[in-house]
């Protein structure tokens, strides 16, 4: 039996740590913005590069306080991919803003900056790129896109923890990134929770207002915000976890890589590696046009498969009346082909060869 992800290797490794750490916070009571999520907050933002990191309950928040302090609102258009987890597009709407998807790479899935430009129109006020599967969006040309229109931009960082662009890290190159501690990320914690980064000095303080009540000093609220915090004992355990991320990601980049090298000479479309920066494998999609077959070989051995994702969010009910009879032949493309197997830091190489002997098996016949 091979699961998707096993979040019990990781946890078992480290354990002690964790424990004792969770100890003290209990004992210290100090449970809402207490010392753990103060240092998180700087121990995150030196490791990102980012002269700012704000912690907040989930990465919808981030990704939803993020666009509020970026100025983006009722009216506003914000161009985003289509091949995402939903999350990405709620945020625009809670702001009562207008998603407008448009198609994405074929080979890195993120979203193509061409048809970013050809979006563009008067009321576009930011673009959400977001680094699927742990791989870097194209920035340099989406920057220089925002830049030439004045937009903001706003990066949905939550499958790229530790992913960068020539050491420029995922989360700080747009005016805001957002990523999420959700417990299967590559940096996770044991239930919710987000991160907030900017460089923006002012930008920083208003996030710091907006996921506390809007409140600047105690019982003094100068807008409507949120309750929306990172919880002291998440904060414990990330600690305890980004010291180790490198090699969490390196352990995520040994698998992929054995998978590629594989599944290219059974004629599959690997994963991209050579994308514009360095993948960092939150998950490891591959295509091929004959997904459901090599998906019940792998059930019939126990092994955990998934697609990641087969309905693009310009075909969702949520989005029925909005994107009504628009197509997006790149993503359905891939939506339609795309699935993914188990990768984890922790997964041993033997077990990856077993994977692909399945998938061998399948695909000589
Ligand atoms: C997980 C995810 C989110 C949302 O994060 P939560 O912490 O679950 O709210 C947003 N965008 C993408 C791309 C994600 O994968």
């Amino acid at each position: 039996m091979i699961p998707m992800v096993n979040l019990k290797g990781q946890y078992h490794d480290i354990k002690e740590e964790i424990d004792s750490g969770l100890l003290e916070a209990l004992e210290s009571t100090q449970f809402i913005l207490g010392p753990n999520v103060r240092a998180f907050e700087e121990e995150a933002a030196a490791y990102l590069g980012v002269k700012h990191a704000v912690g907040c309950a989930s990465g919808t928040d981030a990704l939803h306080l993020g666009l509020i302090a970026a100025g983006v609102g009722e009216g506003d258009e914000v161009i985003t991919t289509p091949f995402t987890f939903i999350a990405t597009a709620e945020a625009i709407l809670y702001v009562g803003a207008k998603p407008v998807f448009v198609d994405i790479d074929p080979k890195t899935f993120n979203i193509d900056p061409e048809q970013v430009a050809a979006a563009i129109t008067p009321k576009t006020k930011a673009i959400i790129p977001v680094h699927l599967f742990g791989q870097p969006a194209d920035m340099g040309a989406l920057l220089a896109l925002a830049e030439k229109h004045n937009l903001k931009i706003v990066e949905d960082c939550a499958q790229s923890f530790g992913a960068d662009i020539n050491g420029m890290q995922t989360g700080s190159m747009g005016d805001v990134g957002a990523f999420s501690f959700f417990p299967s990320k590559n940096l996770g914690c044991f239930g919710d929770g987000g991160l907030i980064t900017t460089n923006d000095d002012k930008m920083v303080e208003h996030l710091r207002v907006l996921r506390n009540h809007g409140s600047w000093k105690q019982y003094h609220h100068s807008e409507l915000g949120f309750n929306s915090r990172l919880d002291e004992l998440q904060a414990v355990i990330l600690r305890a976890k980004l010291k180790r991320i490198d090699q969490y990601n390196d352990g995520r980049r040994r698998v992929g890589r054995r998978y590629n090298a594989a599944l290219a000479e059974m004629g599959l479309t690997p994963a991209y590696e050579d994308g514009i920066g360095k993948h960092v494998y939150h998950q490891y999609a591959l295509l091929a046009d004959n997904r459901e077959e090599i998906m019940v070989a792998l059930r019939a051995k126990e092994i955990g498969c998934a697609i990641y994702y087969p309905v693009p969010l310009h075909q969702q009910e949520v989005f029925a009346e909005s994107c009504k009879g628009q197509t997006l032949p790149v993503t359905e493309s891939v939506a339609a082909r795309v699935m993914s197997l188990p990768i984890f830091p922790e997964l041993p190489d033997e077990q990856v060869d077993e994977i692909l002997d399945v998938i061998r098996g399948v695909m000589v016949g």
